[in-house]
């Protein structure tokens, strides 16, 4: 009895692994390494280096393993580079998404946790977002992942695969003793970037966009704790596993900050200066995104331990100091 975690070697994904582990699960992880960091991977689970979109390797894997149940996070997930190649986007995610639930339909593997996004929603109707908004996604990356919220919902009534989609809206932090963390190439999130200009190893930090309708003309997002969102999974996974049916679940503090909050933070929590300007607009960015994630805490029982951006930054430096070059020190 196992779980298989495609993408298990990412920044969300080893940290659910970790905790799996911690937890007594078996895990089985697979990831191309595209993205990911092998160092990453809890050295308990069964390492498969692939791509889920390679059928004759996925269905290797799962003709060994006795899997279960599947946590699957193997995607892109950067929205610049989306609008910039959203084919990309469509054969990675989506494509990979088909063979994915093919592979567990022959196998009859009827479970799977799977890593959403906020930005399936685009620019929210109203604030905080509820998971019965219209889901119009500004990028290709939020399309990509709606379509596989779509497909999933298919699978269920064609082959009786129950999903849960967890939505993410914007994620942080690091495992608290600061061994595992967010290591992206190149770095595009707003807390690495910020904790690279702390550290020196980046100039300055650029805020795209200053004259959003929002408190201080910058984006707001609503940050949760990647540890929090790994025992997400683990709810879900669980309640999936007892016969659960299939939901989506929006993931997120409920609180707002904005780009300009996030870096002041960020200069009280390290202690530095951290230099940053303004700069243009990013493409594909809605203006404000927070969470009701009340669902969440009513039918998975989620309770997030690290509810606030300093906590979460505090733990993401742990990780910087620890590791100023990110893995590659150790590659
Ligand atoms: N952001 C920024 N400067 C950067 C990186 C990000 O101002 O160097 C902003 C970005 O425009 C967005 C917020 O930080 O408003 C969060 O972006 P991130 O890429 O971390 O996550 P996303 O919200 O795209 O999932």
């Amino acid at each position: 009895m196992a779980i298989l975690v495609p993408g298990g070697a990412g920044y969300i994904g080893s940290h659910t692994v970790d905790r799996l582990i911690e937890k007594g699960f078996d895990v089985v992880v697979v990831d191309n390494l595209a993205t990911g960091h092998l160092e990453s991977v809890n050295d308990k689970a069964k390492f498969y280096r692939g791509d889920i979109r390679d059928k004759e390797f996925l269905n290797d894997v799962f003709d060994k393993e006795d899997i279960d149940g599947v946590i699957h996070f193997a995607a892109n997930s950067i929205v610049p580079e989306s609008m910039e190649k959203p084919l990309k986007y469509f054969d990675n995610n989506t494509g990979g998404m088909i063979t994915l639930l093919e592979v567990m339909r022959d196998h009859d593997v009827k479970c799977i946790v799977f890593s959403s996004t906020a930005a399936t929603y685009g620019e929210p109707e109203s604030i905080p977002v509820k998971e019965t908004d219209s889901q119009v996604p500004t990028n290709p990356y939020g399309e990509s992942k709606l379509m596989m919220e779509k497909m999933m919902k298919w699978a269920d009534v064609a082959y009786g695969i129950k999903f849960t989609a967890l939505r993410y809206f914007n994620v942080g932090g690091a495992k608290m003793d600061g061994s595992i963390g967010e290591d992206h190439s190149p770095e595009t999130h707003l807390i690495p970037i910020i904790l690279q200009v702390a550290q020196g190893t980046r100039d300055k930090l650029q805020i795209f966009g200053n004259d959003y309708p929002t408190k201080d003309g910058t984006n707001v997002r609503d940050y949760v704790h990647v540890m929090d969102l790994a025992d997400a999974h683990i709810l879900a996974m669980n309640r999936l596993l007892k016969g659960g049916d299939s939901q989506a679940f929006n993931l997120g503090s409920s609180t707002g900050f904005s780009n300009r909050e996030m870096l002041e933070t960020a200069r009280k929590v390290t202690g530095k200066e951290i230099p940053a300007e303004d700069a243009p607009r990013r493409p594909g960015d809605p203006s404000t995104l927070v969470a009701d994630s009340t669902k969440a805490r009513e039918v998975l029982g989620w309770k997030p331990q690290h509810d606030n951006v300093a906590d979460i930054i505090a733990s993401a430096w742990k990780w910087t100091q620890k590791h100023p070059n990110g893995y590659e020190e150790e590659d």
